[in-house]
């Protein structure tokens, strides 16, 4: 059957499905409780699932024991998410034996892996659904077989197929929401899970995106976050399809949407129609996440990151003198196989010159299934946490380098919330480029404030609202 007939097909199944859960649970009203690991992506397909169940007749409840049905969702990128997920688990069999009723489901990157959806199937009895990434959109239909039947579904779907559109989704309220522009990733880096959980990169349709995007203009978001393993290699996938950049642009064009923002890009797919854009296009935020992973251009090489330590610095450098004010963070992992000392004083050296703004560093584990699981020439322990506050110590400077930079300065702030402490008043939100501010004034959440820094603590910058 043609893909796009299938998909059709597939999701009128899915409505019925829906419908006739709600059929089923109207009387009951019943509440459901989402656990989301890991990664924006995770996040924002919790979003979906949340609408789907909404659409159900579901209810959220704030806590596990408050729910009819539990979802975990999970993610397999680090070894911590994914023990901390099975610790959680457990947990849920109090429930289960409290209210024999409760639905549980596991869905995510980590039951994407057959082995582990399996062991989780043996380990865990009180477990009702459990699926994968590829077949998030199917959920209504073995969520239907279990109230009819109370059996237990188990559905890991081996191949990825296309981008299913218009499922329901349940945002949290505020100026702020995240759109997937595409799913998977094709770049196999040697440490990485994904492109073997998510499958390979498939776009979305420009024209989906953007009627997306007015939608949430339409409801008041100011600023959106396109989402995708690689953002920047959007559209390579589609026949004569346009590139991120226009999407950007096609973004900007929206009223009502004040700020862009992206993540991830790899470094290769950086190309000169996403500076321009980043440059010229006044909704594009002045900041790029750009993950280095190493400043060894010999451990780049066995990541398989296709770039060198020069190709990168040049590149920062480039987008630095392009983008006035830009601010680049960066992930980078310590003690890979065969790291020595000059491999990581070439890290040193690369955070030095590249003038991050913040870091997210990392302890090399290896990860079940990917290639560089099987290298030998492993860094003990000790050295690799030795590095990484080595690595910390230095980055934690430069960043507080660059926040005291701020103070005395005025920035327009995108207000997300507002809190009280101490009987004050504090708004919190981000500049046009990455800085989260904290500060005094009558601002009200999706405001643009105009906000004086007055001084840093940790991480962050704090002010006051600037008269007008
Ligand atoms: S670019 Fe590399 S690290 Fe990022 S998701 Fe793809 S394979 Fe993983």
């Amino acid at each position: 059957m043609n893909p796009t007939i299938e998909k059709l097909a597939g999701l009128a199944e899915v409505t019925v499905a829906m419908r006739r859960v709600k059929a089923l649970t109207e009387k009951a009203r019943p509440r459901y409780h989402i656990e989301t690991f890991g990664c924006q992506m995770n996040v924002h397909d919790s979003e979906k699932l949340a609408g789907m169940l909404e659409q159900m007749g579901y209810t959220g409840a704030k806590r596990a024991g408050e729910a009819d049905l539990i979802l975990m969702n999970t993610c397999c990128v680090r070894e911590h998410a994914e023990s901390r997920a099975f610790g959680h688990l457990g947990a849920f069999a109090d429930n289960k034996r409290e209210n024999p009723s409760l639905v549980v489901a596991v869905c995510g990157c980590m039951m994407q892996q057959k082995d582990v959806a399996l062991r989780v199937k043996q380990r865990f009895p009180f477990v009702d659904i459990i699926f994968g990434t590829h077949n998030l959109h199917r959920f209504p239909l073995m969520l239907l077989r279990v109230l009819e039947n109370r059996v237990r579904v188990f559905e890991v779907h081996g191949e990825a197929g296309g981008v299913v559109e218009g499922l329901p989704v349940r945002r949290r309220k505020g100026a702020k929401a995240f759109v997937t522009i595409m799913q998977g990733c094709t770049n196999f880096c040697t440490y990485c899970i994904v492109p073997h959980v998510r499958g390979p990169e498939r776009s979305r349709d420009i024209d989906n995106i953007l009627s997306e995007a007015r939608g949430l203009a339409e409801s008041g978001v100011k600023e959106i976050t396109l989402l995708g393993q690689n953002v920047n290699a959007y559209g390579k996938d589609l026949m004569h399809g346009p590139g991120f950049a226009e999407l950007l642009w096609g973004v900007a064009e929206i009223d009502g949407i004040e700020r862009i923002r992206f993540m991830t890009c790899h470094p290769k797919d950086v190309s000169d129609a996403l500076i321009e854009a980043m440059a010229g296009c006044e909704k594009v935020c002045r900041h790029i996440h750009l993950p280095v992973q190493s400043g060894s251009t010999a451990i780049l090489r066995a990541m398989n990151r296709k770039y060198t330590k020069e190709d990168y610095l040049a590149l920062a450098g480039r987008m630095k003198d392009a983008v006035p004010g830009l601010e680049i963070t960066t992930d980078i992992i310590v003690g890979f196989p065969g790291e020595t000392r000059e491999d990581f004083d070439e890290t040193l050296d690369l955070v030095r010159r590249a003038g991050f703004s913040a870091a997210f560093t990392f302890m090399y584990s290896p990860r079940k299934g990917t290639p560089a699981a099987k290298l030998a020439d492993r860094v003990e322990k000790a050295v690799k946490k030795e590095r990484l506050l080595e690595l910390n110590a230095l980055v934690a400077g430069m960043t507080a380098r660059e926040n005291e930079a701020y103070v005395g300065r005025t920035e327009r702030v995108l207000v997300e919330g507002v809190r009280e402490s101490d009987g004050e008043r504090l708004c919190y939100g981000r500049t046009h480029a990455s800085k989260t501010v904290c500060f005094t004034g009558g601002a009200a959440p999706g405001d643009i404030a105009l906000v004086t820094v007055t001084h840093t603590r940790e991480l962050s910058l704090h002010g006051k609202q600037a008269e007008v």
